[in-house]
């Protein structure tokens, strides 16, 4: 039998950890595959969807700048990507070559914090309002709809985007980004989905005063480079409880094992292979 191939496909690509973690835990598992990170710019997207079916390459993740601009590619589409908006994972039928897509950023990010904290809090605070973001409210939606969301944005359109296409399933306030100090410092659980305080720009926060954080908090920050945040620095400084967010990269690389071959991921192997990627870089 021959090597399956599976990859990711992102503009730029080479910061993703997915290829380091996915090709560890192939090894792992004893699983004849290679995980390939493609570079692909925006304007060659549909030719780089044919090119994975008549290579027959099973199955890709999609990372930024494609997520959203994909669903119009594909042949079918989850409910769960319909609606978040957006799709990071596809699989490829070898014998029609219709692809199908979905969305393992919702589940991978429900999990991430699903197992840290027992029961979730009740207000969760959201900076950010991009693609992110719409994955984890519609974690949110589906997993945690008693949740009452306060979300932080600079931008008012963007503030208004999620409450008609997610207020029918849960409650959401809308903040603007002036204001986030009293919403985190409101809030059971903090989530930072915006790329602030990201490598290279790793000295800075989204928050300026520490002082809005406090113990009894869950502070989660999606950024996984550095894997301690300024942010996370800040919320520790104030006993909250600290997420990095390489446990939700983990969690979403679970999901797609199990769409393209069914099987348990590793959980463990897949964070160590993760944090020495980022580590080394
Ligand atoms: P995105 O779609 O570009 O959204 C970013 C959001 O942050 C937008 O609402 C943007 O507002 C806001 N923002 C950016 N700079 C800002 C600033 N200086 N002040 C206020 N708001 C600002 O990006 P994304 O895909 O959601 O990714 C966000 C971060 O999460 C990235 O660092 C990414 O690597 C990380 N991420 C991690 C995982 C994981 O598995 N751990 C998964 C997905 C994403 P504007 O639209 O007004 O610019």
């Amino acid at each position: 039998m021959s090597t399956k191939v599976f990859g990711i496909l992102g503009w730029p690509i080479k910061q993703s950890a997915s290829p380091a973690m996915m090709t560890a835990t192939f090894r792992y598992l004893g699983i004849d595959a290679a995980y390939v990170p493609f570079p692909v710019q925006p304007s060659r997207l549909e030719a780089a969807l044919r090119g994975i079916v008549a290579l027959g390459i099973q199955g890709v993740n999609v990372t930024i700048p494609h997520k959203q601009n994909v669903l119009a590619l594909v042949q079918e589409t989850s409910d769960v990507a319909k609606l978040a908006g957006a799709v990071n994972l596809l699989r490829v039928d070898a014998t029609t070559g219709e692809i199908s897509a979905h969305n393992s950023d919702v589940i991978g990010w429900w999990k991430s914090i699903e197992s840290h904290m027992t029961p979730f809090g009740q207000t969760v605070t959201l900076l950010g309002a991009g693609g992110g973001a719409r994955g984890i409210v519609t974690g949110l939606a589906l997993y945690a709809p008693q949740s009452k969301v306060k979300l932080v944005a600079r931008n008012i359109d963007q503030l208004h985007k999620f409450q008609s296409d997610f207020g029918n399933y849960l409650s959401i306030e809308p903040i603007i980004w002036d204001k986030r100090h009293d919403a985190v410092h409101a809030a059971d659980v903090v989530i930072n989905a915006t790329p602030i305080g990201m490598w290279p720009n790793d000295k800075v926060s989204p928050l300026e005063d520490p002082n809005c954080f406090r113990a009894g908090q869950v502070v989660q920050d999606i950024i996984y480079r550095p894997l301690r945040t300024r942010l996370l620095s800040q919320a520790e400084s104030r006993g909250a409880v600290a997420l990095d967010g390489l446990w939700m990269l983990v969690y979403q690389g679970a999901v797609a094992l199990d769409y393209w071959l069914g099987v348990e991921a590793p959980i463990d192997v897949m964070r160590q292979a993760a944090l020495e990627f980022v580590g080394a870089n």
